[in-house]
């Protein structure tokens, strides 16, 4: 593995240099206002008729149309939603500087040939390991959210360089930037979200709820075991690992765990897991998401609406409204 830090780093590769951010969304939002922290020449490229235009103004920022902003940068950030950037790029294309540099937060669009890269840019990658107000408020506070870096095309010979004192801008390089590609960044970043993080935790918590309250349990019972209790272990995990997590929790339930966990997550979810991760590799789940959205993104709605409408997020709502000292 390598990973670079802010010793790495050459800062003057961007120095006089402008850098457009397109989308001010959670990560545009703290890209650009870490980059303006640390003294660079930043403009946000947004439509005029959008929500978010005012708000950037109101924190300072330059704000153009995206053409407008592109024009002059010598990095051009693509921070949009994913799905938005294959034709975003198309728009502002004949404006971005010959020999710039094109850069995004997820490797989606390059990875699976959604954005074929004018021939004279550079293309490179900055993954913060983390939501964009995180990457925000560790700046803040003098602290940095670990990245990773990857070079997909390096016209210009000094590619990478322009990555890492990208990441310097946003505090990344506090924490460490580690080298990957766009193919491993892409692949592990959706296996992980679809598998463990997102799809996941959320399904093994609402298949426990509805087990014990099949089974005739108080559903207010059943979601504070099975939702709300959640986040204790995974702060454990999150600061400590295996081994701070076991010395927090009781004997009774680590003999549980160790026991019981591998008939959970037994040989028939992991053969699961390898299928979605097949299907990340092999370009079907990302056919499926770039389909869904040409036709509106009905399905996915539709879906959503049955995942918010479940019994556990009634109950949720209500003891959560009782625990004033929960951020919601
Ligand atoms: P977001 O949904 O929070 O932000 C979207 C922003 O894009 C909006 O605020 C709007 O300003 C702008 N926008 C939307 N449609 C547009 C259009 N047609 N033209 C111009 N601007 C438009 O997005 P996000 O979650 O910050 O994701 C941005 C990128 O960062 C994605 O590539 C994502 O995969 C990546 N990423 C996100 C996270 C995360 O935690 N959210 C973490 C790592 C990487
Ligand atoms: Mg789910």
């Amino acid at each position: 593995m390598r990973m670079y830090s802010e010793s790495d780093v050459d800062p003057s590769c961007l120095q006089g240099k402008r850098i457009a951010l397109l989308g001010y969304g959670s990560q545009g939002r703290a890209h650009a206002l870490n980059l303006k922290d640390s003294g660079h020449d930043v403009v946000v490229g947004l439509r005029k008729s959008g929500n978010s235009w005012k708000r950037a103004q109101a924190d300072g920022l330059k704000v153009e149309e995206p053409a407008a902003a592109v024009r002059g940068a010598a990095i051009v950030a693509f921070l949009t939603p994913d799905l938005v950037q294959a034709d975003l790029y198309q728009s502002v294309l004949a404006d971005i500087s010959k020999g710039a540099a094109i850069l995004f937060a997820h490797g989606f669009n390059i990875h699976y040939e959604q954005i074929k890269a004018r021939k004279d840019l550079d293309v490179i990658l900055i993954a913060p390991k983390g939501p964009g107000g995180l990457v925000r408020r560790q700046f803040e506070e003098g602290h940095g959210v670990p990245c990773l870096v990857a070079v997909e095309t390096d016209r210009s010979g000094n590619a990478l360089n322009l990555a890492l004192a990208y990441a310097q801008g946003i505090g990344g390089a506090r924490a460490g930037v580690i080298e990957t590609t766009f193919a491993e960044e892409t692949e592990t970043d959706l296996f992980g979200e679809q598998a463990v993080l997102c799809g996941g935790a959320t399904e093994l918590v609402v298949a426990g709820f509805e087990t014990l309250v099949e089974a005739g349990y108080q559903p207010e019972v059943a979601y504070y075991e099975c939702m709300h209790e959640l986040k204790l272990i995974v702060d454990l995990l999150h600061e400590g690992g295996l081994k701070k997590m076991h010395e927090f929790i009781s004997d009774t339930a680590a003999y549980g765990d160790l026991t019981r966990g591998p008939r959970i997550i037994d040989a028939h979810v992991r053969k699961n897991m390898q299928q979605v991760l097949e299907e990340v590799r092999d370009g079907t789940f990302a056919k499926q998401w770039i389909d869904e959205n040409k036709h509106g993104q009905k399905k996915y709605r539709q879906m959503m609406n049955a995942d918010l409408n479940h019994q556990i997020e009634k109950v949720g709502a209500d003891l959560r409204g009782r625990m004033d000292w929960l951020e919601n």
